[in-house]
């Protein structure tokens, strides 16, 4: 009898060996590919192998690849085919499936792991139609689960997979369409391609609303009147009790009472007490959020917590639950803290007797909310994986915690005849937030303040104030407003979000859209409404969870979004030349340089037939004036024309400098700024030959004479911008985490 076990990663793979086997398996290779093998207690034979993902992805037929022979629209009704993507993985599974008596599908257990093991199964079951089919399911990759896992076998979920190759298919088929309708109508093909999609749209769009709404904000005036006090040697701030003025005069003549007032008098206190409840337990919309907020970009984020939960650190990452299970030992999970830099935490958590977890508004039964599953210490993580766990460590025990006791003073105070307020803050019991330590002023002192006091007043100042607009979203603030409105998965997102980002649509950590971004949902949005709102992409996610739990299928599903894209696409096609002339437009805006000296339309940055770049009038060839421009550095426009010769003004950013000039080059004003150059070389390169010549020691003096100030705005200013179209997709454009 043998068994093969076939878990999602190698990784996985050789942890479940060692679990099962107690440490006695050895690693063999076929076909390149890892292979655990032990003998179980009764005697059988097993093997371990893990894959890496998915074995197939889908694509179109190679014929169809060719973007101007083959029409977007006919891709809508073509079934894509599946491809190998790792043959070496499958040519091992061949093998080991001959051989097999049963194999235990052990991949993750979620729509993309049940994906995953299905497809590995179809291998197996060609070789081997016989073969006995079982599946295991557990939330971490401990020994408890592990062992009850294979203890209690059940069987493969056909319509879990099923849910999510029809994710698949939908994907690829919107994917396809859409971005090569709109790269084409826009001339935009190649490397430049414009992305579409049917999460990742309606995503960018929501980037791009805020953003106008930011812009649309008009900044309304308000006053605040403040006064610094003391009493008995204690400062304290106290707020005049109109919190906001909306007429300049009141509160001048507010301000201008209070601060000829020396003193001022208690006039009532009032104390309270409230109870702080513990936070939910962390699902995965949750964890990505706070992650977000210690500056940890979602995409990086997930992939730190699968690495530890692959190493049986922390429980499945991608989760929806939000409360834990009655079965969950969380005792014993405290337990396993004691030998970390937590062991005193959990000591008091411990000495609380029973626990009395807090829960969140989700309850699923996949798998538990996430949770520490094992005990590390900072030097057997790196930095990065250690900030996570950490998070996740102490999010669990805040959960298991008990309320934080806040005690609040309000003293009404009289100055100069004005109402002020003060308020004191101060916690009785921490309770859970000794836990749980990401805060910031969470006290704020006051004197002891009786009514009839009289205390000094020190100053009181008038501030100029205006309101804001909304703030950006960070990537947590999008990844919940996604889950809010039903736009991807848990396990999705952070892919979606990285993919914006890699395609140049958005950019900076309080995440702005760029033109091209912006562009695409304007057309979108002016042209075919539906793509570009939540509403059908919700939609399509509630239709693949009604097939996960068997009550619609895969050829239903993706017909009926066949026809929604046809009905997209009839819309899309009539308008073309418009959505082709849009695109081009904003394009055309984002690299205008400025206006042309000789018939004022616009001077555009382009690059000739053999690639160099230069600057040309938009009126070509009735007018033909053109520039020449640097080929290295990244150029912007000035937006302002040169004052000598008229023509538009560029700033060009290379490596560490910063420089503004005409863009004529036979401008005087270049003569000028060519010929100071050239005698700044001239005296840098006098200056280090007698520098070498003095032969001292090492001088660590920087060498160049620029203005420390200018050049670190420089280098602030390039870290921000991105620096081509193409972000690499494995370093994120944010500086998060660093
Ligand atoms: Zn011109
Ligand atoms: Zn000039």
């Amino acid at each position: 009898m043998t068994t093969l076990i076939i878990s999602e990663k190698e990784i996985a793979a050789k942890r479940i060996a060692s679990i099962l086997s107690r440490g006695t398996a050895k690693r063999g290779n076929i076909a390149r590919t890892p292979v655990h093998r032990y003998t179980d207690d009764d005697g059988h034979e097993v093997a371990v192998v893990g894959l890496q993902g998915h074995v197939f992805n889908l694509d179109y037929p190679s014929r169809l690849n060719n973007w101007f022979s083959v029409s977007p629209r006919n891709l809508i009704e073509v079934p894509p085919v599946k491809v190998e993507e790792a043959p070496h993985i499958v040519a091992a599974l061949r093998q080991l499936a001959r051989e097999a008596d049963e194999v235990v599908i052990a991949t993750d257990y979620d729509r993309e792991g049940e994906l995953i093991g299905v497809e590995a199964l179809a291998v197996v079951l060609e070789e081997n139609p016989k073969v006995k089919v079982r599946r295991s399911r557990f939330s971490a990759l401990t020994s408890e689960e592990v062992l009850h896992a294979f203890a209690n076998p059940v069987e493969v979920d056909h319509a879990l997979a099923s849910a999510g190759e029809t994710r698949q298919v939908i994907d690829l088929v919107w994917g396809a369409v859409l971005t090569r309708f709109l790269s084409m109508a826009s001339s935009r093909v190649g490397s430049d391609y414009l992305s579409v999609g049917r999460v990742q749209s309606p995503t960018l769009a929501l980037v791009v609303d805020l953003e106008e709404e930011i812009e649309r904000f008009k900044p309304v005036p308000y006053w605040e009147v403040w006064a610094a006090c003391a009493k008995d040697g204690g400062d304290f701030r106290a707020h005049h009790k109109t919190k906001r003025f909306d007429d300049r005069s009141v509160a001048v003549a507010a301000h201008a009472r209070a601060k000829a007032a020396p003193e001022g008098t208690v006039t009532a206190v009032r104390r309270s007490t409230r109870k702080e409840r513990p936070p939910a337990p962390f699902n995965t919309t949750s964890f990505l959020a706070a992650a977000s907020s210690l500056k940890i970009p979602a995409a990086r984020a997930m992939s730190i917590a699968e690495d530890l939960y692959t190493n049986g650190y922390i429980s499945y990452p991608r989760t929806d639950n939000t409360v834990y299970q009655p079965s969950m030992d969380l005792r014993a999970l405290l337990e396993k803290l004691r030998e970390t830099p937590f062991a005193r935490d959990a000591e008091a958590l411990l000495a609380q007797g029973e626990l009395h977890p807090s829960r969140g508004k989700t309850s699923a039964t996949d798998h538990p909310p996430i949770h520490p599953t094992a005990g590390a210490t900072p030097q057997q993580l790196r930095p990065d994986a250690w900030r996570v766990y950490e998070l996740v460590v102490r999010r669990f025990m805040a959960t298991v915690a008990w309320d934080a006791v806040l005690e609040t003073t309000t003293a009404q105070l009289d100055i100069g005849g004005e109402p002020f307020v003060a308020e004191g803050r101060h916690y009785a019991d921490l309770g859970w937030k000794r836990f749980y330590t990401y805060f910031r002023d969470i006290e704020k002192a006051l004197p002891a303040l009786d009514e009839g006091d009289r205390f000094s007043v020190r100053d009181v100042q008038l501030l100029d104030l205006e309101t804001k607009p909304p703030s950006r979203y960070t990537q947590g603030q999008l990844i919940q407003e996604m889950d809010r409105l039903g736009l991807g998965t848990k396990s999705t997102r952070h892919t979606i979000i990285q993919k914006l980002y890699d395609r140049g649509y958005i950019t900076g950590s309080s995440i702005a859209p760029t033109v091209i971004g912006r562009a695409v949902v304007s057309a979108l949005e002016h042209h075919a409404k539906t793509i570009a709102e939540p509403d059908m992409t919700a939609t399509l996610e509630r239709d693949m969870n009604r097939i996960a739990e068997g009550q619609s299928s895969l050829d239903t599903v993706v017909g009926e979004s066949r026809e929604m894209l046809t009905t997209i696409m009839d819309a899309l096609e009539r308008e073309r030349k418009a959505i082709g002339d849009e695109i081009k437009i904003a394009l055309r805006e984002q690299n205008t340089i400025g206006s042309c000296p000789q018939c004022g339309g616009s001077i555009i940055a382009m690059r000739s037939r053999r690639g160099k770049r230069f600057a040309g009038c938009i009126n070509y060839p009735k007018c033909r004036q053109s520039y020449p421009l640097p080929q290295k550095g990244r150029i912007e426009a000035a937006g302002r024309q040169c004052p000598v010769c008229n023509s538009p003004m560029i700033v060009l950013y290379s490596m560490r400098s910063r420089s503004e000039f005409c863009i004529n080059l036979e401008c005087p004003s270049n003569a000028e700024r060519l010929k100071a150059r050239a005698e700044r070389m001239a005296a840098r390169e006098k200056e280090e030959a007698e520098r070498a010549a003095a032969a001292g020691a090492a001088d660590a003096k920087p060498k160049r004479a620029a203005a420390p100030k200018r050049a670190s705005a420089t280098k602030n200013r390039a870290k921000r911008a991105p620096r081509k179209k193409k972000a690499p997709a494995a370093e994120p454009p944010e500086t998060g985490g660093a």
